[in-house]
């Protein structure tokens, strides 16, 4: 079994491939603190991809609300109930062996999925769930874990839920590739895009079993498994709408609230990202560290980062996003000018920022942030596209726009 590293564990683990060659890999940040649960990303997936018969129950996109609902039904808590029995008491993080590089978070001493499979009969533990629990992307819609008459306050909520976005992760040691025994899964060298060759696929379900964030979805139509494209025609820049520039997927592009932020990251042959300071995903979450993996205890990298919620219980946090949580949250809650600029740039553009520039703009007033002193500045955020480019232009301040008072009359 070769050896891969993974930077999110801080250390090396057993897979079952070596690392390919990939050059870029699609990545994407989500801000939870802004998630209003429309689903407009959920049905921009749908309608595209999802429409026909046999996919009803597939929601390669969903948006759900915890800690109570999930698509499907208690899919982490499986996950973390199978691996805690394959080592009790065992799944912790090591915190002392943090390394800036290498080991951000600290280093896993636990079990990943692929450490805990017996590697003879299964690449992976997992399981694959009874068809009832796919029934719907958000059961227990805003379902809070207690009703708090006297009111609730930072740091902690007493009763709380949240939203948690959920794509296919197309992780740099993806679960669904490992275990198909027809390797009818493959990860693109261009953009580490992971994908289900349907002509070689047989159903076998291996990957739905063993995708820990059940993103691979079985087809009974076709008797083959599904999974997000990571919308790779817009991604290649085939869409007509750019003109041949890489394009946000359609999940992101839509997004009301404006959380996401989706593009392409440089990736070395060992899996670890280069250095790439002036890109805002690497920038989010290698430099202000605001963004964390979700479950990166699973071991399959995942290429999602989320901004984690600010009012949750941080032990339920530190289950799901790693030790990291605490970090994030204070950097999120009190943000460098230049992470403030960055997060400007979330929904701005359709086109991929593949990097950008802060323009420093006059000091516009002061705030108190739990008892600590912000001073406010206008600045500016220049996204640029693949060829360096400007594409985007977006002050932290946003501009009042009062409509002209005739205008008004004439519409009474
Ligand atoms: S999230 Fe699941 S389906 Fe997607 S690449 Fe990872 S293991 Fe495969
Ligand atoms: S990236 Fe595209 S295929 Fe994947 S969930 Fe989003 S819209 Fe669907
Ligand atoms: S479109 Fe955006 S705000 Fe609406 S549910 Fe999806 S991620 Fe949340």
């Amino acid at each position: 079994m070769p050896k891969v590293y993974n930077w999110q564990i801080g250390r090396e683990m057993d897979y079952r491939f070596a690392n390919g060659p990939a050059k870029l890999q699609f990545a994407a940040v989500f801000n939870t603190n802004r998630c209003i649960a429309c689903q407009t990303c959920t049905m921009a997936c749908k309608t595209t991809w999802t429409f026909s018969p046999g996919q009803e129950l597939m929601w390669w996109n969903n948006v759900e609300t915890k800690p109570y609902g999930g698509f499907p039904q208690h899919w982490d808590v499986n996950i973390l109930t199978l691996q805690e029995k394959a080592n009790p008491g065992g799944q912790t993080w090591d915190v002392s062996k943090k390394d800036p590089a290498k080991a951000p978070y600290g280093s896993f001493s636990g079990k990943t999925i692929f450490e805990t499979a017996d590697q003879v009969n299964n690449m992976v533990t997992g399981y694959i769930p009874p068809e009832d629990d796919w029934k719907a992307p958000n059961i227990f819609e805003d379902a809070a874990t207690k009703h708090s008459p006297t009111g609730v306050s930072l740091p902690e909520h007493a009763g709380w839920f949240f939203y948690l976005q959920r794509i296919c992760n197309h992780c740099t040691y993806p679960a669904c590739l490992a275990a198909c025994p027809r390797n009818a899964v493959y990860k693109r060298e261009e953009d580490g895009i992971v994908l289900i060759d349907q002509n070689r696929c047989r159903g076998y379900r291996k990957c739905v079993e063993a995708c820990p964030y059940k993103k691979s979805m079985y087809r009974p139509t076709t008797r083959t498994s599904e999974k997000c494209v990571g919308c790779y025609p817009r991604v290649e820049g085939t869409d007509p709408l750019t003109e041949g520039l890489p394009m946000e997927t359609r999940c992101m592009t839509a997004c009301i609230g404006k959380i996401r932020l989706q593009g392409l990251v440089k990736v070395g042959a060992d899996g670890l990202w280069i250095e790439d300071r002036q890109n805002p995903l690497y920038y989010l979450v290698n430099v202000a560290k605001v963004a964390l993996p979700l479950y990166p205890q699973f071991g399959t990298q995942p290429n999602v980062y989320y901004i984690p919620p600010r009012w949750v219980p941080r032990d339920y946090l530190r289950q799901m996003f790693g030790p990291g949580v605490d970090d994030a949250i204070a950097a999120y809650m009190n943000p460098s000018r230049e992470t403030l600029a960055v997060l400007q740039l979330f929904r701005a553009t359709q086109s991929i920022v593949f990097s950008y520039k802060v323009e420093q703009g006059p000091k516009t007033g002061e705030l108190n942030v739990g008892g600590q002193k912000r001073e406010l500045f206008n600045d500016t955020v220049i996204g640029y596209d693949s060829r360096g480019k400007e594409i985007v232009r977006v002050a932290v301040d946003e501009p009042v726009i009062e409509r002209p008072s005739q205008v008004a009359m004439n519409t009474i």
